[in-house]
């Protein structure tokens, strides 16, 4: 099978240390050995989809899933035992072009791995906060999208990052929002280029969550893990090439008022740090709560983890640093905070939930 890469012309070379091709995090992954590394699935084009777990350890809950312990007066049945570590789930690449959310995966792997990210260098305050947590990492899940995707977009006009980003119909036109949702799968037939959005079948991964009827193997291995690993708090990992912000998009409707309010505080927290680095943030650190679905929906419903999406901006970083260091910024804020709060606070779901519910 041959893949060819869509390349944007006249863009800066990558950094050697610029690792995100698909044979380069297979190589990355194959090497890990502080934690466990395996194939949560495979793509359509073969490809693994890898989870990398840190500081695992043997589940202490009852055997109950979420949605029937969230009834009776004990749900945190369904959590890890009081003082074992909160577990952060972590995905890059859900759309292939997208890979700002790779790189700082395979950076914090790096550390936990060597003591030193990709460029060589050390980052202990990372280091020592993640090892707080037990980590489930997919450092990059549409490998597919990846495989057809340039090695960045710095740099690149608006319509390239579309174009190399969201794929083109046959008739040269991008595949542009809304008209791209109209389809799940995308008509292969009518595409010149499916670009990184979709995996080879023309799925976009994001918005596989359907239960009952899940179509991807990539989509399916993050709803085992979020339910296997009991994860309180999930990050899904994206970028836009629209603005030079870096934000948080927040929970849809379909969530529980109290991990809407935990996701928020996150929000002010991550605008406050990386602006005093340096580093644009949305004007807004909470935005408005959409009325749309993600997989970040079932997610947050089959564990109760509070989950957000973070949107990196993908073409307007100086330089490959800024992107590395902006991840940073976002990755010790949050892992910062869970030091004093819990990010999924089953013991008192109902009582908190309560507090933040409106409706009532
Ligand atoms: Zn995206």
């Amino acid at each position: 099978m041959e893949v060819k890469r869509y390349e944007i012309p006249g863009l800066v070379n990558r950094p050697s240390w610029w690792k995100v091709r698909t044979n380069e995090i297979e190589s990355i992954c194959r090497n890990i050995k502080n934690g466990s590394c395996t194939a949560a699935g495979k793509t359509p084009w073969g490809f693994p989809v890898y989870q990398v777990v840190y500081n695992d350890y043997p589940d202490s809950s009852n055997e109950v899933n979420w949605m029937s312990v969230m009834s009776t007066k004990t749900p945190e049945l369904f959590g890890n035992k009081e003082g074992s570590p909160q577990t952060v789930m972590i995905s890059g690449g859900i759309h292939g072009a997208e890979i700002e959310g790779v790189i700082l995966v395979l950076n914090l792997i790096s550390l936990l791995e060597t003591g030193v990210d990709l460029r060589g260098r050390k980052n202990d305050k990372l280091l020592e906060l993640a090892r707080l947590y037990r980590l489930v990492l997919f450092p990059c899940v549409n490998m597919d999208g990846r495989a057809v995707s340039p090695d960045h977009r710095l740099g690149a006009s608006i319509e390239e990052c579309r174009r190399a980003g969201e794929g083109f119909w046959t008739n040269d036109k991008v595949i542009r929002w809304p008209e791209m949702k109209e389809y799940f799968p995308l008509p292969l037939e009518r595409v010149a280029h499916t670009g990184g959005y979709c995996n080879s079948e023309g799925y976009n991964i994001m918005h596989d969550g359907t239960p009952g009827n899940i179509k991807t193997a990539e989509a399916l291995a993050i709803l085992k893990a979020a339910e296997k690993y009991k994860v309180d708090l999930y990050l899904n990992l994206h970028s836009q090439p629209e603005t030079p912000c870096n934000g948080f998009r927040m929970h849809s409707m379909c969530s529980f008022p109290y991990s809407i309010e935990v996701v928020k505080e996150l929000s002010r927290r991550c605008k406050k740090v990386l602006e005093e680095r340096g580093f644009v943030y949305e004007p807004d650190a909470v935005r408005k709560i959409p009325c749309k679905l993600d997989i970040n929906t079932p997610v947050h419903l089959c564990s109760g983890a509070a989950t957000a999406t973070i949107e990196f901006a993908a073409r307007d970083p100086e330089n490959f640093d800024v992107i590395a260091d902006t991840g940073y910024a976002f990755l010790e804020t949050i892992l910062e905070s869970g030091k004093e709060m819990l990010f999924c606070d089953r013991k008192n779901w109902k009582t908190l939930n309560a507090q933040y519910n409106t409706q009532l």
